[in-house]
C-alpha cells in the first residue's frame, strides 16, 4: 500500500536562529518514518516566511537550494502567525495526504507527529496536539493562557482545551477549512467547526531554544480579543439582558417612588427624577442590546462561513 503524502508547515517570523536546528530535526523525523514506510517520500516541510526582517528567507533559500525536501513559501508582508500559517497550508493542500502545523521553535514536541501520524492511519481528520503540563511557562503565561481557554468555553466557543496550533489536519480537513473565508483568523475556532473524526494527542511543551517569543503580551491580548469577539455573540446577548434587568428595576423604582410619595414623605421632584433616570437607563441598555442583535447577524452574514460540509453521501442517485 502506497503510504499518504505528509507536508509539515511551519510559520516563521525572524527565525534566522532557530531554522538550522528545526530544519535538521525534522529531516530527521520525516526519514524516519519514510523507513518505516509510515509516509510517502515525496513528504517534505513548507517554510512560510511571514515577512521577516532578520535572514530568515536567506536560510529557507539555502535550504530548498540544498534539499528539495524543503518547500518555501515567502510572504510580502507580515501578516501574523496564523495568516501565515493558512498561506502555508494552502500551499501545501494540494500535494498533501495530511498536513501538521507546528511552530519553528519547536516548543511542541516533535515526537508527537508519530502519534498524529498513527491517528490519520487510523481514519482521524483532524488530531489536535494538547499541552499535558505547562511547566516551561512563566506562572503569568500559564495563567493567562488557560484562563483565555475557560473564559472561551464559557462563551459558548468550542475550543480544544491547552491545543495550541500544532495539529495535523487531512487534506478534506484542509479544504473545508479553505471554505472559511473570514479574514480575522482564529484557526483554533475554525477547525472544531469543520467537524470530521477528530482526537487529541498529549505532549509536553519545551522552551524556545533559540531566538525570543514573537508573542509579546500586546499580541497576546489582541489575539485572546480577536478570538473572542469572532467566535461569539455573547457579550451583545449581555448587554441586551443587562437592559431587561434594568428595565425591570425601574418598574420597581418607579413604584416605590410613587407609593412613597403617596406616603408623603418625599421631596419635590424626587419620584419623576428617580422614575425617570432608571426608565431612561433601562430603556437605552434595552435599544443598544437590539441594535446589538443585529450587528451580530451582519457580523455572522460578512463572514460567510460555509454552511455546512459533507463528510459523505449514501445511495446518491447518478444521473447518466
Ligand atoms: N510567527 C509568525 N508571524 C508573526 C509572529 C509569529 O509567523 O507575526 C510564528 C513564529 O515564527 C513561530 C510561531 O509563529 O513559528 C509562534 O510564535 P512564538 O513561538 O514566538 O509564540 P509563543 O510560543 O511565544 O506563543
Ligand atoms: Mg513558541
Amino acid at each position: 500500500m502506497k503510504a499518504p503524502v505528509l507536508y509539515i508547515v511551519i510559520p516563521c517570523y525572524n527565525e534566522e536562529e532557530a531554522l538550522p536546528i528545526t530544519s535538521e530535526k525534522l529531516i530527521a523525523l520525516t526519514d524516519d518514518m519514510m523507513k518505516r514506510n509510515l509516509i510517502d517520500v515525496k513528504s517534505r516541510v513548507t517554510l512560510v516566511d511571514d515577512g521577516s526582517r532578520d535572514r530568515t528567507w536567506q536560510v529557507i533559500s539555502d535550504l530548498c537550494k540544498r534539499d528539495k525536501r524543503f518547500e518555501g513559501v515567502k510572504l510580502a508582508h507580515n501578516r501574523g502567525h496564523q495568516n501565515a500559517l493558512l498561506a502555508g497550508l494552502l500551499t501545501a493542500v494540494n500535494d498533501a495526504d495530511m498536513i501538521v502545523s507546528m511552530d519553528a521553535d519547536l516548543q511542541d514536541d516533535i515526537n508527537a507527529v508519530d502519534e498524529m501520524v498513527d491517528d490519520y492511519h487510523k481514519g482521524y481528520d483532524v488530531v489536535y496536539g494538547v499541552r499535558s503540563k505547562r511547566e516551561t511557562d512563566t506562572f503569568f503565561k500559564r495563567f493567562t493562557a488557560e484562563g483565555f481557554y475557560k473564559v472561551m468555553k464559557a462563551l459558548g466557543v468550542d475550543i480544544v482545551f491547552n491545543h495550541a496550533d500544532y495539529r495535523l489536519m487531512s487534506r478534506r480537513a484542509v479544504e473545508g477549512l479553505a471554505q472559511f473565508t473570514e479574514v480575522n483568523l482564529f484557526l483554533r475556532g475554525i477547525v472544531p467547526q469543520i467537524g470530521y473524526k477528530w482526537t487529541t494527542v498529549t505532549y509536553e511543551r519545551a522552551e524556545r531554544f533559540a531566538g525570543e517569543s514573537k508573542y509579546p503580551l500586546k499580541k497576546m491580548i489582541a489575539f485572546a480579543a480577536d478570538g473572542i469577539t469572532s467566535f461569539s455573540v455573547k457579550p451583545i446577548r449581555l448587554v441586551f439582558s443587562t437592559g431587561v434587568v434594568v428595565f425591570i428595576v425601574s418598574l420597581i423604582m418607579l413604584i416605590y417612588a410613587l407609593v412613597a410619595k403617596l406616603a408623603g414623605h418625599t421631596s419635590v421632584g424626587w419620584t419623576s427624577l428617580m422614575g425617570s433616570i432608571w426608565l431612561i437607563g433601562g430603556i437605552q441598555l434595552l435599544g443598544l442590546g437590539v441594535v446589538g442583535e443585529y450587528i451580530g447577524k451582519i457580523y455572522n452574514e460578512t463572514k460567510r462561513r460555509p454552511r455546512f460540509i459533507i463528510e459523505s453521501v449514501l445511495n446518491k442517485a447518478d444521473n447518466e
